[in-house]
């Protein structure tokens, strides 16, 4: 690089963090010393990866989404929790009041096992603001215990885009960001397809989500890298190719209510 493109590299850092502290905003959280994604564009949860763009959702639900008649309500207005179990499979300790799942210590997880589903969602993260990035309003719907469609308050909270509300974590960003603000009921329609394997056990087809949040396309049709971790993506198992719907405890409180499931044929 001569002197020359150096200095305007330099004018350009100093004009970019003017930028950014005459917004009041933070640098991009997130690595640029994680693994490359198998794809070779991004780091895992790079923070130079172009932020989704805002996309307003319609206007909140007044009231939950019935559950089909041939759907599994995991989460009802009843206040059963008899669907969930700790993961030693002792009984689920999270608070039900009046119908809403609030987080607690541990992460739970359905007793029953899926494959192919579409799943329903209803989540909101508090009203009242504390953290910011990754510290706010953070859980997660673990699909099949194991690939996580991403919950945080990513309203007005930039964090790494993969790791934003509906990315599939450490993998892609959604489509856009069609967050509501922190204390609103918000809704993922989610349909998996579970992963399949060779009889001798090597992955025949990746796990493939669809994501709805708040009625809008945020994921489509995408075939997960691998089972969620951080900082890293790991490989695929045959044991990945069922498990339960599982939600993080990640130290935030996060209500849920009207959490239902329609398991899927695959004779079609
Ligand atoms: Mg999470």
């Amino acid at each position: 690089m001569s002197i020359r493109s150096l200095r305007s590299a330099h004018i350009a850092i100093v004009v970019v963090s003017l930028a950014a502290t005459s917004a009041g905003q933070q640098a991009p959280v997130g690595y640029d010393d994680t693994p490359m994604q198998p794809n070779g564009k991004w780091h895992i949860h790079d923070g130079k990866r172009p932020q989704p763009a805002i996309v307003a959702p319609g206007p909140a639900n007044v009231s939950p989404v019935p559950a089909p008649a041939d759907a599994i309500v995991l989460v009802g207005a009843g206040g059963d929790l008899s669907a969930w179990q700790m993961t030693d499979g002792s009984p689920a300790t999270w608070a039900m009041k009046s119908g809403m799942l609030e987080t607690g210590k541990g992460i739970i997880r359905t007793k029953a096992q899926f494959t192919d589903f579409q799943l329903h969602v209803e989540f909101a993260t508090p009203s009242e603001v504390k953290g910011d990035s990754q510290g706010r309003g953070n859980s997660g719907v673990f699909l099949l215990g194991k690939f996580e469609i991403q919950v945080l308050d990513s309203y007005r909270n930039p964090t790494y885009p993969d790791g934003q509300a509906a990315a599939m974590y450490g993998q892609y960003p959604p489509l856009v960001n069609a967050s509501r603000p922190p204390g609103e009921w918000q809704t993922y329609d989610i349909a998996f397809t579970a992963p399949r394997f060779t009889q001798a056990g090597t992955l025949d087809k990746p796990a493939v989500v669809t994501v709805l949040h708040n009625g809008v396309l945020v994921q489509n049709a995408k075939a997960f890298w691998g089972p969620t971790a951080h900082k890293k993506i790991d490989p695929y198992t045959p044991d990945t190719a069922k498990g339960p719907i599982a939600l993080q405890d990640h130290g935030n409180p996060v209500r849920y209510r009207n959490v239902w499931i329609r398991s899927l044929k695959d004779d079609n």
